[in-house]
């Protein structure tokens, strides 16, 4: 047996196989080669998979993405399906309905795809680029903390903490990620620390 056979290829394989035994021994030799001869290419031929993780909760299940169009020929990718992770340890190829339903966010055509700002005086808002959207956050964050930063309470306690800004972090993040990010938030003395986690 060749021990390195994923668990994904493995239930493809067995499933075949299975298929296949079944109807052989209940006489249908034949049905199942006229089967097999009509059987459709693999619809996810030539995509590229690239695994990733739900965006949706906390509970972070692993997902495949594959696409079709190859950048180095200077093709635009195009995600064609979305799936569970059978070698994910999280959910083991399973997803709930709204992990299921990945694939209706990626072609949503209400989906933010880059930053917006609404400017002062404006009614509307108007794309703008990452550069620009880290360095106004930055700015803006800085000039609240600036300002509003309590470093000792009314007995001269040191206490350190900035609560007029919040931030929301990504549940869907590795745990590395998540450290990162808790340190970061906390190291500011930002109190106000919530995810989008239904936890
Ligand atoms: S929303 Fe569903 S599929 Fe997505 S991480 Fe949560 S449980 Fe998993």
């Amino acid at each position: 047996m060749n021990m390195e056979l994923s668990r994904r290829a493995f239930l493809r394989v067995s499933g075949a196989g299975i298929a296949g035994t079944s109807l052989g021994a209940m006489g249908f030799g034949d049905v199942e080669e006229a089967q097999a001869a009509a059987i459709k290419p693999f619809r996810l031929v030539n995509t590229t998979e690239t695994r990733n993780t739900c965006t949706y909760c906390s509970v972070a299940c692993g997902i495949i993405i594959y696409s079709k169009g190859d950048l180095k020929k200077g093709e635009k990718a195009d995600i064609v399906h979305i799936e569970g992770d059978s070698d994910h340890p999280t959910n083991r190829g399973t997803l709930c309905p709204k992990g299921a339903a990945l694939l209706d966010i990626v072609k949503a055509k209400t989906r933010l795809t880059e930053p917006m700002v609404r400017r002062a005086g404006s009614d509307t808002f108007e794309p703008i680029s990452w550069d620009e959207a880290m360095d106004k956050i930055a700015r803006a964050m800085k000039a609240d903390r600036d300002a509003n930063f309590v470093a000792a309470n009314k007995d001269g306690t040191p206490v350190n903490r900035w609560t007029t800004t919040g931030f929301l972090a990504a549940s869907a993040t590795t745990n590395e990620t998540a450290w990162c990010t808790y340190k970061v938030v906390r190291s500011t003395g930002m109190l106000v620390f919530d995810n989008q986690a239904r936890v």
